[in-house]
This record gives C-alpha cells, sequence and structure tokens, in this order.
C-alpha cells in the first residue's frame, strides 16, 4: 500500500479537508501516476454531497486527472515511466459485454467502475484525483500529447470527452448546424470542439453575458434563451442540439428548434423526469437522446483531436485549499470556465 497525502469530504455537509488515503500496490497491470492536475467537475460537488445517492465517507472526489506516469507493472505495454497521462470518470469495466467488446466501456452492461465512489473489483472504494498519486489499470489510462498545455488537459477527461462523444456520434461537420444549450464547462467545450469540426455553431445561454467569449471560442451564433424571441427566430433550425444544462428548462421549447431529423442529446443532468411532448417529436421527425462520456478509444482520439486542432479549457488554476470556495463559486457558475487544481499545492 502507498499512502499519499489528498483531500476529502468526510460527510455529505463538511468541508473538504486535507487528509491521507492509501492506494494499492502496482499490480502486473498497473500504472503508478503521480498526480499534476485535476479538475472539478460539477459531478464532484453532487457526488460529496450525496445527491445523487449514498456516498462512502470519507471520500476524495475527482476524475479530470493529469500527471506523469512513475512506476509501471510487469506487464504493462502501453504506457512507460516518464508518460504524460490522464485519467477520466471511469478505471475498469467487465470487458466482457456486448459494450465494452465494442470499445463503448462507458456503457458496460455491468456498469463501468466510476474513479470514485465506486467498488473496485478488489471491494475497496475508488478514491479520486484530488491526491498526489493514483493507481490505475493501464486500459483506463489515456496518452495525453505534449502540445495540449498540462494544466489545461485535464478538464478534457471529462468536459471534453462528454461533448465531443455526442458531437462525434451526430456527425458535427461541415454544412451541419448545431446548438450548444449553456455556456459552462461544458458547453464551452462543445462550442470549441463543435467549431473545429467545421460546424457552425450557435450558443443558446440564459444571457448574453459570455458572448464576446463564446464568439471568441468558434460560435457563429450566440442567443439570450431569456427572450421568447430566440425561440421563434430559430425554430426549425438545428440538425443537432447539445443540452449541457442540468438545471430544469423547457425541454419542448429546445425541441421544436432542431429542423428535419434534428436530435437534441441531453449530456447535462436534471434531476427530475422530462415532460416531452410526443407531438413535438412527431414535426420534423426529431429525435431526443443521451450521452454519456465515451469510451476509452474515443477519448484517446478526443485528446489528440485537440492537440492538432490546438483546443484547450478555459481554466482557473487554483491551490487545494482553496476547493471550498471553487465548490461554492462553481454553483454561483462563478468560473470561467473550469478550476483546476495545481497538486503540487497538495505535496
Ligand atoms: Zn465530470
Ligand atoms: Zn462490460
Amino acid at each position: 500500500m502507498l499512502t499519499v497525502n489528498a483531500i476529502a469530504a468526510p460527510s455529505a455537509t463538511g468541508a473538504l479537508v486535507r487528509t491521507k488515503i492509501e492506494r494499492r500496490d502496482v499490480g502486473p497491470r498497473d500504472v503508478l501516476i503521480e498526480i499534476r492536475y485535476a479538475g472539478i467537475c460539477h459531478s464532484d460537488i453532487h457526488t460529496v454531497r450525496g445527491e445523487w445517492g449514498e456516498v462512502p465517507y470519507p471520500l476524495t472526489v475527482g476524475h479530470e486527472i493529469v500527471g506523469q506516469v512513475t512506476e509501471v507493472g510487469a506487464e504493462v505495454t502501453k504506457h512507460a515511466v516518464g508518460d504524460r497521462v490522464g485519467v477520466g470518470c471511469m478505471v475498469n469495466s467487465c470487458r466482457e459485454c456486448d459494450n465494452c467488446k465494442a470499445g463503448l466501456e462507458n456503457y458496460c452492461l455491468k456498469g463501468n467502475t466510476g474513479t470514485y465512489a465506486a467498488k473496485d473489483r478488489d471491494g475497496t472504494i475508488t478514491q479520486g484525483g484530488y491526491s498526489t498519486h493514483v493507481v490505475v489499470d493501464e486500459d483506463f489510462v489515456l496518452r495525453v500529447p505534449e502540445s495540449i498545455p498540462v494544466e489545461a488537459a485535464a478538464p478534457l477527461l471529462c468536459a471534453g470527452i462528454t461533448l465531443y462523444s455526442p458531437l462525434a456520434r451526430w456527425n458535427a461537420g461541415p454544412g451541419k448546424k448545431v446548438a450548444i444549450v449553456g455556456m459552462g464547462g461544458l458547453g464551452h467545450m462543445g462550442v470549441k470542439i463543435a467549431a473545429a469540426m467545421g460546424a457552425e455553431v450557435t450558443v443558446l445561454s440564459q444571457t448574453l453575458s459570455k458572448q464576446e467569449d463564446g464568439l471568441r471560442f468558434g460560435a457563429q451564433h450566440y442567443y439570450a434563451t431569456s427572450d421568447p424571441a430566440t425561440f421563434e427566430q430559430l425554430a426549425n433550425s438545428f440538425d443537432l442540439i447539445v443540452n449541457t444544462v442540468s438545471a430544469e428548462l423547457d425541454i419542448n421549447a429546445y425541441l421544436s428548434l432542431l429542423r428535419l431529423d434534428g436530435t437534441l442529446v441531453n449530456v447535462g443532468a436534471p434531476p427530475q423526469p422530462l415532460p416531452i411532448q410526443v407531438f413535438t417529436l412527431f414535426g420534423n421527425r426529431r429525435s431526443f437522446a443521451g450521452s454519456s462520456i465515451g469510451g476509452i478509444a474515443e477519448t484517446q482520439e478526443m485528446l489528440d483531436f485537440c492537440a492538432e486542432r490546438g483546443i484547450a479549457p478555459e481554466i482557473e488554476v487554483i491551490d487545494a485549499d482553496a476547493v471550498n470556495d471553487a465548490y461554492e463559486r462553481v454553483l454561483k457558475s462563478d468560473v470561467r470556465y473550469r478550476f483546476v487544481i495545481d497538486v503540487d499545492s497538495l505535496r
């Protein structure tokens, strides 16, 4: 066992505190990673506060992890000491079901093993990336190209792949009109990636307060959804709408913006069921879909795509002791656009 520095939530209501956690010994197929940066995802906050179900405390969260390999097991072939690598939202899966065999470990029929708060195959509870080191099976470790700034690479592992996967699956590209709903940590990555894929990108945000940023990230158009005229003006317009907003919104109003055979994909997770009007789907033969991160191969493809196109998240780097304040700011949408913890501050 390796005892390492970390920050953990002691309970659903307590502030995150500095602590020590244990990592398993490096097994034959494991990689030991010295973590450099860890992104703060909204899911981390939902999880530590028990909003998504029972949580085993104390818990260290974080599933946007970038660092360097410092040790490899005897049978490891994919990574070597010194490599710059990343870990995203999962650290294992069954590897036997149809979805795993298709390279879609994120949709493992037996459930993938989350990077934190999940029961690992050895029975222990997984602990996430707000920590100096992590031990992960080599198959769930990604190569992070050197051309991506190391601190900015972390949010690609969750926010990046969460947007890349539906944009690729529903063919965002030249000639396609894509709308991104919400301009937060997820949405701003959607704008950058969809624009790099060649799509005509529109941002649908509550207000125009981030319009300048949206256009700078590659959007051609920017509309305020608080203005009812937006929905009249954009009716029957889009091939693809990716909704990154977790809060409740009038989903039928957004569906009505789809043109023939258009699809609205939800990547935000509203807590309540959505009241979808089937008649809205009849018009224009519309589809409503969901998407959850991406498989390991697709996550690698996303990292390579971002490296080639020079795409990186907009980030604010913080020390470990600022995490509790950062959580409050995330909840107020007061971050442009992702917090990243400098893990050197935990050493
Ligand atoms: Zn996440
Ligand atoms: Zn599986």
